[in-house]
């Protein structure tokens, strides 16, 4: 069990075992806060996803045939399994996204939500029936697995985000084939070895590591039904738009710029504790993180002071170290990608009041010289034309924008491409309700700065941060996960009136 602690390489699991696979390359795994390689992930061949959905297809009748109360049951086995490991899971998190890591162990606890609502399948999966809609005659809805489905995930949660997808999948009756980030691909190896010592039988669910071989490989692949996504707009577009030419069915949810208002009656105290989490939190490399602060009025200036005070203080240290507030960037290429948006920030005039990009890896604890480091960024008197407004920076980099009333806030953040999370700070009720009503955004907090909804109600954005109908797990993904099937019945009793040209109405 759970190899994927140790030091080999790391690969496929097809079919109940690991196997190195047919793929030729491999790339490195990085402890962001050392900088140092820490193991070679492989990326998967087209080989290896066609031998991941041939065990995954081979697997599916009789797993689809498994009544739903013992499917929950091996999700039930699997919940109590995770919150046995569920510090490994973290520690694995942290060595290779550079979370800190009481912040794992959060993203770890909001993925075991998932399985706890797909342990209820049995409820979620109950048909509709009505008596009697013609005389002698039934109707009923069922609603029946798709087959072999699959997932493509991010780095920035390789626990929670998969779990968004696979507990509510394979409860539904389904296979599941999954294409974790290869920046931190180990604990998708740990997670197919819980659900194998859980019960779930061999092919049920897969793992193919790698990058657009792989994926390109499950969108052209016949069959794979269905295909969940979670990354960057650009790659989201791409998939919906390929996999519905594959004709599959697709959800692709895409990257964000969250905005936070901050409204002038605010608890001013409050909303800069809530600025600081969310926009620093996890070095910002979160779907639902808070890059842009919209200052309405004069909360601008009794605001920004106490912003620059904490993001000059925050704790930037190896994510292992508990007094940690924030750890490193990912990658280097994340790294160069962040500090090249403040260069823009700075040449398109916005005024730079904390520069994180003097912070020295030597400051965030021993051996962290050569890590990904950088400190936390705050830019005043941002403009909506500017590159580090309208895009995605995915880093520790927080925007004030002013404006100088609530409709000018929440035209500002309709006209925005992206579609996230939104939050307002307010005490005021009727400005609370007018918010949550009129405000184009899929996710919406109300004195709340990273409102991910919880398991039963399903995650999704507006806009260019989902592409598809359905959002992520909640009975939204029970539907995506399954079709509906309607049967009408009648016995011979009342059959022999002789056929019937006419549409068939209620007798
Ligand atoms: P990414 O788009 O680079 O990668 C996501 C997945 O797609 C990975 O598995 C990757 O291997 C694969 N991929 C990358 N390039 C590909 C290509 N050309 N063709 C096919 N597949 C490809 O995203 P990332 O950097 O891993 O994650 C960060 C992004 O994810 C951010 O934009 C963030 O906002 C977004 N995100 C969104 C949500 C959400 O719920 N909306 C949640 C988490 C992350």
């Amino acid at each position: 069990m759970t190899q994927s602690s140790s030091n080999t390489e790391i690969a496929q699991y097809i079919g109940g075992a690991r196997t190195a696979g047919s793929g030729t390359r491999t790339q490195p795994v990085y402890n962001p806060a050392t900088g140092a390689v820490s193991r070679q992930v492989r990326l998967g061949s087209r080989e290896d996803v066609a031998a991941a959905v041939a065990a995954a297809r081979a697997a599916f009748p009789a797993w689809a045939d498994t009544p739903p109360i013992r499917r929950a049951r091996v999700m039930f086995r699997f919940l109590e399994l995770l919150n046995r490991h569920k510090d490994e899971l973290a520690a694995l998190i942290t060595a290779e996204h550079g979370k800190v890591f009481t912040d794992a162990q959060g993203e770890v606890a909001r993925g075991i939500d998932i399985v706890e609502f797909a342990c209820g399948i049995p409820q979620l999966l109950k048909g509709d029936f009505t008596d009697q809609v013609s005389t002698g005659m039934d109707n009923w809805t069922m609603r029946q697995p798709l087959g072999v489905v699959a997932g493509v995930t991010p780095f920035n949660f390789p626990v929670m985000v998969p779990m968004w997808m696979f507990p509510v999948a394979l409860a539904a009756g389904n296979c599941f084939v999954l294409k974790p980030s290869p920046i931190d691909p180990s604990p998708s190896l740990f997670i197919a070895d819980l659900l194998k010592e859980a019960g779930l039988p061999d092919g049920v669910f897969n793992v193919v590591q790698g990058d657009k071989e792989a994926v390109d490989a499950l969108l052209e692949h016949p069959d794979v039904k269905a295909l969940s996504f979670v990354g960057s707009t650009p790659i989201a577009n791409y998939i919906y738009e390929t996999g519905a030419r594959h004709g599959k069915r697709v959800q692709a949810l895409g990257g964000a710029k969250n905005h936070m208002v901050v409204m002038p009656d605010a608890d001013i105290d409050q909303a800069v504790d809530a600025l600081i989490g969310a926009g620093y939190g996890s070095a910002g490399e979160r779907c639902m993180a808070i890059s842009v602060a919209v200052l309405v009025g004069d909360a601008a200036d009794r605001i920004v002071p106490k912003l620059v005070e904490r993001t000059k203080t925050l704790k930037v240290l190896d994510g292992s170290n508990p007094a940690a507030e924030m750890g490193p960037i990912v990658t280097p290429a994340a790294h160069s990608r962040i500090t090249g948006y403040i260069e823009q920030g700075i040449a398109a005039g916005a005024r730079l009041l904390v520069d994180g990009r003097g912070f020295q890896g030597s400051a965030a604890g021993e051996g962290c010289e050569q890590g990904f480091w950088l400190g936390g960024t705050l830019f005043d008197h941002v403009g909506t034309d500017m590159s580090i407004y309208r895009e995605e920076i995915f880093g520790p980099v927080l925007s004030c924008v002013r404006v100088p009333d609530f409709a000018a806030a929440v035209n500002l953040i309709n006209e925005h491409e992206f579609g996230n999370g939104v939050a307002c700070f307010t005490r005021d009720g009727h400005v609370a309700r007018e918010f949550a009503r009129r405000i184009e955004v899929g996710m919406v907090g109300i004195n709340v700065p990273i409102p991910v909804p919880m398991a039963w109600h399903g995650f999704g954005g507006w806009k260019k941060s989902l592409f598809g109908d359905m959002h992520a797990y909640g009975e939204e993904g029970v539907r995506f996960y399954t079709r509906q099937k309607s049967i009408m019945q009648r016995w011979p009793e009342s059959i022999g009136k002789g056929a019937e040209f006419v549409m068939p109405t209620a007798k």
